[in-house]
């Protein structure tokens, strides 16, 4: 390129990756350039390493999907403009920008924060234009609709369905993923905060309502992600969608239900599904015996409402097992007492069933000094092979609760694996980034399964 006058943001093309018109930030601020990427595999052919990966390439919009494979040439760890770190994968392809091509090196980065699906930096622009950070578009502007032709995208939005995820924030990594993946397929997916929305429960006309009065309706599905602390109201909630006739990913009876450790305990014992051994008794003359129960110290006492591992603590000795439980009585806390589970040695693994199946599991392993493997407390995930007994259980403790959609925790013990709880609002994120599936995709095929959009329309109940 002869020393020309670009602007701070240009149309370029990837001819390579399969991207004919990309809008790009020109910063030369950054040394690297840099293109937003998702859903990444590494494989080897032919002595060389690739990357397939996928990209939005239209700024905000994330129904059109390219599908892209580039040749790796690094892996550098990368400071973005926010100051995190990461490790990111570079490619090595063709760039076209003012008629002009030649190689570039672009780190691939999975952060949907940057409004530009592609970062431009100086490495790339070395010697060949001058920036006029005043300035936009000097090689020429492209229109929104030449873009999607050149995308060849036809967007009807009614062949999606209307789906609503309901939750309480929508900055979630979990809740950023099931919008997109729905998006990425064609359907009309939107945020609705819990605790905005209000009913009117009537035997003739049952409404949901949110924030200023508007009406929630011609709902197909949604997707219950209620926090802990929300349970009451989200159920009601999920109620009231299953009453206008709403597909729920996980219905609130089951929600309900999964979320109280001892009600689910007793429905897989119903189900002669393996858990370690249990005891819950009320009164403080019982501790001895409970105790006695699941054969003395060490011992695990947990909290009937805790989550993330808190409340759950483990007593070495039956002295301390005892003071535990009657300080937690004296609080009137609700409590259970488990065997404690020694040769885990700190590790879990969950099993992600969604629909009958277990569509990813990792094996957690907790910190250095800790028993409890949860993330949040420092436990790290690694990808691991679970047996056919493993996958047997997980799939009959999600329907024992009759949840669609569940993460269920396995220990493995000498006699066997064995459940230790099951959650209905699982989170994406480690699951997600050590398989490498597309977790939330699947959901919302779940939910494309389940619901079928007819006129008049006939919808599947699951409340
Ligand atoms: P929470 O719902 O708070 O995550 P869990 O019952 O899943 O509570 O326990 C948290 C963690 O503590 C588990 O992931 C597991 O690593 C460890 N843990 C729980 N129960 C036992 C047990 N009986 N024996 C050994 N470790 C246990």
């Amino acid at each position: 390129m002869k020393k020309v006058v670009i602007g701070k943001e240009e149309w370029c093309s990837l001819p390579m990756l399969g991207l004919p018109a990309i809008k790009a930030r020109i910063d030369s601020g950054a040394k690297t350039s840099s293109l937003h990427a998702f859903n990444l595999h590494t494989f080897e052919e032919d002595g060389h390493k690739y990357v397939h990966f996928d990209i939005h390439p239209v700024q905000d919009n994330r129904k059109i999907v390219q599908s892209c494979r580039g040749l790796v040439v690094d892996q550098r760890n990368v400071k973005s403009s926010s100051g995190e770190k990461e490790k990111r994968l570079v490619i090595r392809t063709p760039i076209t920008l003012g008629g002009e091509t030649w190689d570039i090196e672009i780190t691939l980065t999975n952060r949907d924060t940057m409004g530009y699906r592609m970062l431009i930096g100086r490495e790339a622009m070395a010697g060949r234009a001058l920036i006029d950070p005043d300035a936009s578009f000097c090689l020429g502007a492209i229109s929104e609709e030449d873009v999607k032709k050149q995308y060849k995208v036809k967007e009807d939005k009614n062949n999606g369905l209307n789906i609503l995820l309901l939750a309480s924030n929508p900055e979630l990594y979990s809740n950023r993923r099931l919008i997109e993946a729905g998006e990425q397929r064609g359907h009309n997916m939107r945020f609705v905060n819990i605790s905005q929305c209000y009913m009117n429960i009537s035997a003739v006309n049952p409404e949901v309502h949110y924030r200023g009065g508007e009406l929630l309706e011609d709902v197909d599905a949604i997707i219950p992600r209620i926090k802990p602390v929300m349970t009451f109201y989200g159920c009601a909630i999920t109620r009231q969608f299953a009453s206008i006739g709403a597909y729920c990913l996980n219905g609130s009876v089951a929600i309900t239900r999964s979320r109280d450790k001892l009600r689910s305990l007793q429905e897989l014992s119903n189900k002669k599904i393996p858990m370690p051994t249990t005891g819950f008794a009320n009164s403080p003359v019982d501790t001895k015996e409970i105790i006695r129960m699941v054969k003395g110290a060490p011992l695990v006492v947990k909290l009937l409402e805790g989550t993330q591992g808190r409340g759950v603590v483990l007593a070495e000795t039956n002295k301390a097992a005892e003071s535990v439980i009657n300080a937690f009585k004296s609080l009137n806390a609700n409590i259970l007492v488990q065997e404690f589970i020694k040769e885990a040695q700190g590790e879990d693994i969950r099993c992600f069933v969604v629909d009958g199946k277990v569509v990813g599991s990792i094996q957690r392993k907790a910190a250095a000094g800790e028993f409890r493997a949860n993330l949040h407390l420092g436990g790290t995930a690694s990808a691991v092979k679970i047996t056919a007994e493993e996958r047997r259980i997980a799939i009959n403790a999600t329907k024992a609760m009759g949840l669609v959609v569940a993460g269920v925790d396995i220990i493995r013990s000498k006699d066997g694996p064995k459940v230790l709880e099951i959650n209905s609002s699982p989170g994406l994120e480690g699951i997600e980034d050590v398989t490498g599936k597309d977790i939330a995709g699947l959901m919302i095929q779940a939910i494309e399964k389940n619901v079928v959009p007819a006129k008049p329309k006939a919808k599947k109940k699951s409340a």
